[in-house]
């Protein structure tokens, strides 16, 4: 069959790379994709916005599965499109989507499902939500309720920080329509997790967990970002907690979309936060995560596309894993996540070991067919080991053979899991 994976990054380049090797698939299109993807895909110039140009692609060309990566299209009804047009997508549809659209409407359904998350309070005022301020005070964690790339986030640690914020957000509306209302969220503290499962209604099909690095530099410090890298298992986080996370958030929030009409069918990722309260939820998206994805599904051992179908026809399917440990490391453009240049040719590229996995997230070819920036987040470089510390030996090991002009990655990507010994 031919399968149609819609989207840019590199979440989109690890859903094509796993579709390439499905037995039942004979050929891989991506829309609109980047020239990074060709090694596994062929690309359709074709936006994610134009759904029924994308429908008339997926006719003519026999597509017998879609697969939805970002979250915008998600939001904007993609997926009731294609529905309507008799064709098999993979995707919640907009009803659904709305849990990733607005923070309000989840905050709202985690606590009318009592499903564990933060206090919060929801502000449109700026001088209103100073007065929350001073009643709550510091650390407190103020978010856009809208889409923003995972850039509307705050974290604020002093009460210049929490003004500055809102600020940016209501007075300023640094990101528009997206952040006319903020959440002024309770700060939690302990170890993060990114939890994803195929959902389809009632059914839940839970992912091995992954850590994501949101901080822009080493020690998870600077700003936050879209995610810095990225690395599975994540032995720290011990078994009972997963299995409490299933219970206590994914399962209760697939429920209650379906109790609420608005039954949810693709992949819920859920960002957990271990509390000494047990696990708490403290975002929810609608789709895969990005780089979670490209470090999850390489030790997905299934057949992607198979497994998509067993989801869609919401059969019993049991999910098989690689024991082995994948890091994935960002190679951002300077000065993300602020504005950055592109065009920067990324030297040394080529030279990377063939054991290494490049997802490509935003690049494009100069005029002599080679590699150059076209974005904040260029490509991400994993590399799978026996255990963490291989992987992460091995893809710093190689990441030495990239020039640094005009870019930056973390070096200490895995480091909260590898500072403790599990043997
Ligand atoms: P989000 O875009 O909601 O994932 O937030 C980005 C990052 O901000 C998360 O990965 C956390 O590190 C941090 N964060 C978000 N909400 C909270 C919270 N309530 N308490 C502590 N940290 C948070």
């Amino acid at each position: 069959m031919n399968v149609l994976v819609i989207g840019r990054g590199g979440r989109e380049h690890a859903l094509a790379k796993k579709c390439s090797m499905s037995k039942r698939v004979q050929t891989v299109f991506v829309a609109p994709g980047n020239p990074g993807m060709e090694d596994v895909a062929e690309l359709v110039p074709i936006s994610e916005e134009n759904h029924y140009e994308l429908i008339a692609f997926a006719k003519k060309h026999n597509v017998s599965l879609t697969i939805i990566g970002p979250e915008t299209p998600l939001v904007n009804g993609i997926v009731d499109d294609f529905k309507a047009a008799g064709l098999q997508v993979f995707g919640p549809d907009k009803q659904a989507a709305i849990i990733e659209g607005s923070k309000t409407f989840l905050n709202k359904l985690m606590k009318t499902y009592r499903i564990p998350t933060a206090a919060y309070a929801t502000f449109t005022d700026f001088e209103t939500a100073l007065l929350h301020l001073d009643k709550v005070g510091v650390p407190i964690v103020i978010k856009a309720d809208g889409l923003t790339d995972g850039k509307g986030v705050v974290v604020a640690h002093t009460k210049e920080e929490a003004v500055e914020a809102l600020l940016e957000l209501l007075v300023q509306a640094k990101f528009g329509e997206a952040s006319t209302s903020v959440i002024m969220e309770e700060f939690l503290e302990g170890e993060e997790f990114s939890l994803m499962a195929f959902v389809n209604g009632k059914n839940v099909y839970p992912m091995e967990i992954a850590q994501g690095h949101k901080r822009a530099f080493d020690g998870d410090t600077g700003p936050n970002t879209e995610g810095m890298g990225a690395y599975s298992p994540v032995p720290q986080i011990p078994k009972y907690v997963i299995s409490d996370a299933i219970e206590l958030i994914l399962e209760p929030a697939a429920y209650a979309m379906v109790a609420e009409d608005r039954s949810f069918t693709g992949v819920l990722y859920a960002g957990v936060i271990v509390t000494n309260k047990g696990p708490k939820v403290i975002e929810l998206h609608a789709c895969f995560g990005d780089p979670e994805t490209q470090v999850v599904l390489p030790r997905l051992k299934n057949d992607l596309v198979e497994t998509l179908l067993a989801v869609l026809e919401g059969k019993s399917y049991e999910l098989e894993w690689d024991t082995a440990s994948v890091i994935g490391v960002v190679i951002a453009a300077e000065g993300y996540p602020d504005e950055v240049a592109i065009g920067t040719q990324l030297v040394g590229l080529d030279t990377i070991s063939a054991d290494l996995d490049i997802y490509h997230s935003s690049t494009s070819k100069n005029e002599n067919g080679e590699f150059v920036t076209n974005g904040s987040r260029v490509v991400l470089a994993t590399a799978k080991g026996k255990d963490l510390l291989t992987a992460q030996t091995l893809v710093y090991k190689e990441l030495e053979k990239i020039h640094e002009e005009g870019v930056f990655w973390r070096s200490d990507i895995g480091y909260r899991a590898i500072q403790y010994d599990f043997s």
